[in-house]
């Protein structure tokens, strides 16, 4: 669903003229990203393993009147990703802002968790996120800058029980996305994060706690008490690649709806107001 105010916000040609390479774009957030920076002038590049999972987002793109790639290759594989890299800068001309989206997650006790388990997942996040970035450095370093968002995820800041190997790759991330900001700054690169709390309408929020029931659970811990969308977790990624955000750089940005506090704080909150308008009453009378 997009939001109607925030298309207002944003100018149309807010990135015309410029082009983001996005991985794991075909689906989820990533595809919300996607049609965001499309619906705000910028071209396309795709990046994934699948091109059946990139295909309907590359015509919904084209369907928006901008170009775009759906380039398959893995994030894992540097020779894959240079490749794509490499394509997407011949066909589209340029690069300037690439988004590290792409991620892999599963549910296991960290007791159990199988080596295999626990490479695959610090692979793609962590390894995945540092190979594309450092593929893409010298295309935006000799394009004169751009920026870098990596999605990040709110229990970076808490820890992630049954996700101990996503919570520590996603943690690398947040480091590296700061190590980055100090050191690629002076290129003109702006590196930042976004860290969204749990996205409703995503098939890998789905499938990690609709199966187990959750979503109720993590809702009631939501200051804002609701889940997040994709388009808005991708108006944030607009927001930090538009000039708006040209002074900020190494940081993260929590589209959390305010989960990051603590759900213990909004259960206690709602106790001591009940109790302070119970004596409030008791006074009155
Ligand atoms: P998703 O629907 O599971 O999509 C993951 C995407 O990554 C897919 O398009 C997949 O395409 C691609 N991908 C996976 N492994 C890859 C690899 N090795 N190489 C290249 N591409 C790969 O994910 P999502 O739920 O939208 O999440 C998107 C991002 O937001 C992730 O970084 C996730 O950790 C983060 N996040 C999500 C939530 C949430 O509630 N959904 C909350 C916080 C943070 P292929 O299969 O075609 O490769």
């Amino acid at each position: 669903m997009t939001n109607p105010t925030v298309q207002r916000a944003f100018a149309p040609d807010l990135l015309a003229g410029q082009v983001a390479l996005i991985t794991g774009g075909g689906t989820g957030i990533g595809r919300g990203i996607s049609l965001a920076l499309a619906r705000h002038g910028a071209d396309i590049a795709l990046v994934s393993r699948k091109l059946a999972n990139m295909e309907p987002t590359a015509e919904a793109i084209r369907g928006l009147g901008r170009s775009v790639l759906a380039l398959e290759a893995d994030v894992r594989d540097r020779e894959a990703i240079d490749r794509a890299v490499g394509r997407a800068l011949e066909e589209l001309g340029r690069i300037d802002h690439l988004i590290n989206n792409a991620a892999g997650n599963f549910l296991a006790p960290a007791s159990e968790l199988s080596e295999n388990g626990w490479r695959a997942v610090v692979d793609i996040v962590l390894n995945g996120t540092f190979n594309v970035s450092q593929a893409i450095y010298p295309v935006l370093r000799d394009g004169g800058g751009g920026s870098i968002v990596n999605i990040t995820t709110r229990y970076v800041a808490t820890g992630a029980p049954f996700m101990a190997h996503s919570g520590a790759a996603k943690a690398g991330v947040l480091n590296l996305t700061r190590s980055l900001a100090v050191e690629w700054g002076g290129d003109g690169i702006r590196v930042n994060a976004v860290a969204p709390g749990l996205v409703a309408d995503t098939e890998g929020a789905r499938r990690l706690v609709e199966t187990i029931d959750l979503v109720e659970d993590y809702r009631l811990q939501v200051p804002l008490g609701r889940l997040a969308t994709a388009d808005e977790v991708a108006d944030a990624v607009l927001f930090l690649c538009s000039p708006a955000a040209a002074y900020i750089t190494g940081v993260e940005l929590a589209v959390d709806g305010g989960a990051a506090l603590g759900g213990h704080f909004k259960a206690a909150a709602e106790k001591i107001k009940a109790f302070y308008e119970e004596s409030k009453r008791s006074r009155a009378h």
